[in-house]
């Protein structure tokens, strides 16, 4: 692929790194490399004033050789083909990492969503949905929400779906509201498996949750749902950001008031007796855990140096580059990798999309209880590989994919 793709070609620098550390057929290294397959897509929506807008997006099914290519759709106005690639990857290495039966995929639009009406929101959907059409299906490649895209633009792709093939195939998408078959808890599973991943990880640190402290970047699906559960759970959340700010809490802030806030405004700006930070101080903060919740690229080799944290969990995908990575690793940081600490999201897809081929509803105690075993399992898998390499949890976790997709690749016929 050409050399401006900066975030691909880090994923592909881990892969190669963790090639070397099993016995993997070279093929298989070399097919990973690259995509099976790049679509890029051009459609027009006609907007609210009556003017036709033309949009560019794209999905990229990166490899399906354990099952259909899976992986959400991001809108963003900075989505670009280096970012929906890495994160396509990522996707065939996080289903590889926690066995569930799916390849990886991933599409975006360049679009900022804040700026567009509900009409517009639909238009667009079911106008990228008709351009995607012929490539995903409920075997072949199953969209579900990321970054700006939610259960109703999910709804929506299912309904131009079905107009499209003249059939109701609620398995061609994940992440759909609960009254249009999607699951109860998919919309809290990405949080909920990093709570899974954080419970395991401070086991092994010796921490106690109400002795320690939480900074989270983003305040979306992943950061607000984990800021709910670590708050159940007696967690000190002391620092927020999203988009707008940072942001130190007062100490006995409401957290349903915080949300409602944040729903109404689209940012914690104004909100009683919020100090605002700079992102700079945000990532200076001495807390115990650090959750990144938002955009890739945020901690990097410039702002590494001086994070003063015991754990960094990852809901974002990509948040830490691999200069930082490799200054974490030195320092002690012990970094739960996006590909195991948010890949309850992706799981949790996995058991919407059973329901809806088998017809069955979702169970929420018994998908959590599944989801847990699939997590805590998971990390202490993870956790063998990294202590007996002595290599850091992310390349452990490379490793383990590695290891099934290569299982796959020799049981080929
Ligand atoms: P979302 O759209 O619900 O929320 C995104 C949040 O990020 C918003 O609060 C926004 O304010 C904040 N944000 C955007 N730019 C920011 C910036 N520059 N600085 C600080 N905050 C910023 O998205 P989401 O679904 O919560 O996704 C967040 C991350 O989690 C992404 O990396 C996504 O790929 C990853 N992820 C999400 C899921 C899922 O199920 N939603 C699953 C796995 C991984």
């Amino acid at each position: 692929m050409a050399s401006t793709l900066y975030l691909f070609n880090n994923a592909v620098t881990e892969l190669e790194k963790a090639a070397g550390y099993i016995q993997i057929k070279k093929e298989l290294l070399a097919r990973l490399r690259f995509p099976d397959r790049v679509v890029e897509v051009n459609f027009s929506v006609k907007m609210d004033s009556g003017e036709t807008k033309v949009f560019k997006g794209w999905r990229v099914q990166h490899n399906n050789l354990r099952g259909p290519y899976k992986g959400g759709i991001r809108y963003h106005p900075n989505v670009n083909l280096d970012e929906i690639l890495a994160l396509s990857l990522w996707m065939t290495v996080k289903c590889a990492v926690v066995g569930i039966p799916f390849g990886g995929g991933k599409g975006g639009i360049i679009v900022n969503p804040k700026a567009l009406s509900q009409t517009e929101l639909e238009k667009l959907t079911r106008a990228y949905t008709r351009v995607i059409a012929p490539i995903i299906g409920p075997n072949l490649d199953i969209p579900a929400p990321d970054v700006y895209t939610n259960a109703q633009i999910m709804d929506w792709l299912r309904d131009e779906y079905t107009k499209i093939t003249g059939q109701d195939q609620p398995a061609v998408v994940t992440g759909k509201s609960p009254l249009h078959n999607g699951c109860l808890c998919r919309e809290t599973a990405t949080a909920q498996g990093g709570l899974y991943i954080l419970r395991q990880t401070m086991r092994k640190l010796g921490l106690i949750p109400h002795q320690t402290t939480v900074a989270i970047q983003g305040f979306g699906n992943a950061g607000k749902n984990i800021t709910k559960f670590l708050k159940e759970d007696d967690f000190k959340i002391i620092a927020l950001a999203d988009s707008a700010s940072a942001y130190l809490l007062p100490e006995n802030y409401n957290l349903t008031d915080l949300i409602a806030y944040k729903e109404k405004n689209k940012s914690l700006v104004g909100y009683p007796d919020v100090k605002l930070i700079s992102n700079d101080e945000f990532f200076k903060l001495k807390v115990d855990v650090l959750i990144p919740a938002a955009l890739e690229n945020q901690i990097t080799a410039a702002n590494a140096p001086n994070i003063k944290v015991k754990i960094i969990l990852e809901l974002a995908n990509g948040p830490t580059s691999p200069e930082a990575d490799k200054i974490l690793f030195e320092r002690g940081i012990l970094v739960m990798p996006d590909i195991l600490a948010n890949a309850g999201g992706v799981t949790v897809s996995y058991f919407e999309w059973r329901h809806n081929l088998g017809k069955s509803v979702c169970d929420i105690p018994q998908e959590m209880g599944e989801l847990d075993k699939i997590m805590t399992e998971t990390f202490d898998r993870v956790f063998e590989i990294k202590e007996k390499n002595k290599i850091d949890m992310r390349l452990a976790a490379y490793v383990l994919a590695l290891e099934r997709l290569s299982e796959a690749y020799l049981k080929q016929p």
